[in-house]
């Protein structure tokens, strides 16, 4: 380890973070010790063949990639189809005896009464949050699913093996055979007749569609959900209720439909501001890796590409300050576990990935806007520069790990740990506006009180740091590549994939520490342990074997203990009282949900928003049926008119939040709109409360209404501007000169 490593080490083991005791110090700052371990054993014992710089591309278009060895030209953006690879041998498919089923569901019973009977202990911990002095506080859900170290009252035990259904794993399949190998569960390479616990998943929950229990690695809709058009709508829409606090995302408008908006905000921004000088870049609503992306100056330039500016697609403004690092642009893949969606529970990889430019960044210009190499940091991309420096260390080169830029920023003086603190609360507050949709996904194909899996995901954040250090999202990956080889070409045009120890190093880790989050068993035997150890021990000599069967690797209660302790940090509910306030999009939601009627969809019909009317009483004398009518058909056929595939009829959630929007301004007048939203969301609730008291009650007895709670601050005259006409209020727009990134403020 160098001097300069023990140094930050040091400094980072000192770094303690307001309100927070030197115990909970290390749980936040554990990813960064963890890593100054693995940089520097890495860069001692990784063989150099192994430890080039690894590929890391989107995986949006993974699925279509095969194992072969191809030769090919460099061409921009073609996928490039491997070559050699040292897959491990997969383990035998099998299935297991009826017998042991039954035993197992015995088990499960016993445990499922357990585990209402169960406390599970919680901690304390804080962590600065933007906006300087501000700590995020959070209590610390102890991981049920955790082992090892951390779980000192875990008893020596045999336990059935987990059963993952790898069949559809794709290219995450070698990370996910390691993962499964350092837990010593079982893997079906093939699939399985009877059940798994858990299924992996390669592009999304529909990969299979046969599954009625147990855990998938997917949610439904997530793939649509982060798609650059849909996950700028869900930030933007929380960014119109809490903008202070989503300015995390850059400006962007939605193609087609608001080219001209965008146009005339441009134009009229220059008008006031000679001096500003903006870049957008333009992204096709399903691209990735790069591929059709590219920059303009001016809208004009826009329009002279012709048809293109039909196509969907988000313009964005361009962060013309990023964070240099040897001159090079770059940016950074985080790993984020969303393990549940109600209730929510997140947790963040500590550590990422950082991808490099390959030609030194200079603002944008006419003479530059072309440089692929200078403005686009996918790996996809600057794999095919001369410059791409495949490295034998975890600290330099075109592709290294998040933390050895962490110790850089720290060996200049910056205070990393609040650009940790404020990448966590970016995650948080983007999931939280992701949740909302992603439920009603989940009700349409997991219909409540049907036998359905439950669901988790690995999903890829890419994060620019700007000058200032503030962390801007770029975008959400719902197939994060997970491959741990990359590619290398081995002679002129011949592209070969080699195992790659910078993406093992940080995939394998979390693949597996997922998996620990995920696993069934600890649930049941914490709860229960010493009646489960006895029936694990039945168990483990009543299941037949599956294929891999080395009883002595079954036998892993105190192996795993071996286990590192876990790559991922639980961010919420740990802070979930720093950012609860903002899940009111939540509460729309659910009522989208309770007024759906029919299971298995996702449109309002409207008799199901007239019963919504009704039922929050939400019509008056300035209110009638009749406008209520008019204002679902107007809102409805708005919305469905967006966009080439929203061709189905009936209101979707984002036009209830509309419509919901405009109840709320209309009903509580002078309020800020987020007020004026919770109040509404509060006297819906307050409504079906009444309901179902009276359902309770017996005749004659009438209880009192509850009044919805008070919103905090009158008279705002930022809220009393806004108009009260619907029709006026969306589509939000983003204002150019607004309060988002600040762009040009920095320097
Ligand atoms: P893709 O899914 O095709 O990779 P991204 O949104 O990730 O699309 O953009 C590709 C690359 O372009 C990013 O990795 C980043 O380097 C650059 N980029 C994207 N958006 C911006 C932006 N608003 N400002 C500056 N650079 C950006």
């Amino acid at each position: 380890m160098s001097d300069h490593y023990v140094k930050v080490k040091v400094q980072l083991e000192e770094i303690q973070f307001p309100g927070e005791e030197t115990e909970k110090d290390v749980e936040v700052v554990a990813g960064l010790e963890l890593s100054v371990s693995s940089s520097s054993s890495s860069s001692s014992s990784a063989p150099a063949a192994a430890t080039s710089v690894a590929q890391d591309g989107k995986s949006r278009n993974d699925s279509g990639r095969k194992p072969i060895s191809k030769t090919r030209s460099k061409s921009r953006g073609k996928p490039l189809d491997p070559g050699r690879r040292s897959r491990s041998k997969s383990a035998k498919d099998g299935t297991q005896g009826v017998a042991s089923v039954n035993l197992q569901e015995k088990m499960e019973n016993t445990a499922c009464t357990a585990e209402r009977l169960q406390n599970p202990s919680s901690n304390e911990a804080a962590l600065e949050i933007k906006g300087s002095g501000k700590v995020l506080q959070g209590k610390a859900e102890q991981s049920k699913g955790q082992h090892g170290k951390e779980d000192g009252t875990q008893v020596q035990r045999k336990k059935r093996s987990v059963t993952v259904d790898s069949s559809k794993a794709k290219t995450s399949l070698e990370a996910l055979k390691t993962s499964i190998k350092q837990l010593k569960w079982k893997e079906f390479p093939a699939g399985r007749r009877l059940p798994c616990d858990i299924y992996w998943h390669g592009v999304s929950f529909h990969d299979n569609e046969n599954i009625f229990s147990g855990q998938v690695n997917k949610f439904p809709g997530m793939m649509e959900m982060v798609r650059k058009i849909n996950l700028s709508r869900a930030v933007r829409t929380m960014h119109e209720l809490f903008p202070e606090e989503y300015n995390f995302y850059p400006r962007s408008w939605i193609l087609p439909e608001e080219f001209q908006l965008f146009a005339a905000e441009v134009r009229m921004a220059k008008e006031n501001d000679s001096s500003w000088k903006p870049t957008f870049i333009v992204k096709p609503d399903g691209g990735s890796q790069g591929d059709g992306i590219y920059l303009i100056k001016d809208p004009n330039d826009f329009r002279m590409l012709g048809s293109a500016h039909n196509k969907p697609a988000v313009i964005q403004e361009y962060i013309i300050k990023p964070l240099l690092i040897d001159k090079l642009k770059f940016d950074i893949r985080l790993y984020v576990l969303v393990k549940s969606l109600e209730p929510l529970e997140i947790y963040i990889a500590k550590e990422g990935l950082s991808r490099f430019c390959t030609e030194p960044y200079q603002e944008p210009s006419q003479k530059n806007l072309h440089h692929v190499f200078m403005h686009l940091t996918n790996y996809s991309l600057n794999i095919h520069s001369g410059n791409f420096i495949h490295s034998d260390s975890m600290n330099t080169g075109s592709k290294r790990t998040f933390s050895s830029i962490l110790y850089r920023l720290s060996s200049k003086g910056i205070d990393i740990k609040k650009v940790w603190s404020d990448i966590i609360s970016l995650v948080i507050k983007t999931v939280i506006a992701l949740a909302p949709e992603l439920k009603v996904y989940y009700q349409a194909d997991i219909p409540t009180g049907k036998p359905g899996p439950t669901c988790f995901q690995i999903l890829g954040f890419d994060i620019l740091l700007m000058k200032n250090l503030k962390p801007v999202l770029l975008e959400v990956n719902a197939n994060p590549s997970m491959r741990i080889e990359h590619e290398q070409e081995v002679a002129p045009g011949v592209f070969e994939y080699v195992p790659s120890a910078v993406d093992e190093e940080v995939k394998v880790g979390v693949i597996r520490d997922t998996l620990r989050l995920v696993d069934p068993a600890p649930r049941k035997a914490t709860n229960n342990q010493l009646h489960l150890a006895g029936i694990a021990s039945e168990m483990q000599e009543d299941i037949s074997d599956a294929g891999s069967s080395d009883k002595s690797e079954q036998d892993s209660g105190v192996k795993e203990n071996n286990l590192p302790s876990l790559c991922l940090k639980q961010v919420f509910p740990k802070y979930a009282k720093q950012f609860n306030y903002l899940r009111v999009i939540d509460r729309i939601a659910e009522l989208f949900v309770r007024f759906l009627g029919v299971k298995g969809t996702m449109r309002l019909g409207p008799t199901g928003f007239r019963t919504f009317i009704r039922n929050c009483k939400l019509c008056n004398s300035n209110l009638s049926m009749a406008s209520v009518d008019i204002l679902y058909i107007d809102i409805t056929r708005r919305w469905n008119g967006m966009g080439a595939e929203q061709r189905e009829s009936g209101m979707c959630l984002q036009a209830f939040v509309e419509a919901f929007f405009y109840l709320a301004q209309r009903r509580f007048k002078s309020l800020p709109l987020h007020e004026q939203v919770t109040a509404l969301a509060d006297l819906c609730g307050a409504a079906k409360r009444r309901a179902a008291l009276a359902a309770c009650q017996p005749e004659g007895i009438h209880s009192v209404p509850t009044a919805p709670a008070p919103p905090h601050h009158f008279n705002c005259p930022a809220a009393a501007s806004k108009s009260a006409d619907y029709r006026f209020h969306r589509p939000v727009l983003p204002t150019i000169k607004g309060n988002c990134i600040e762009n040009s403020a920095v320097n």
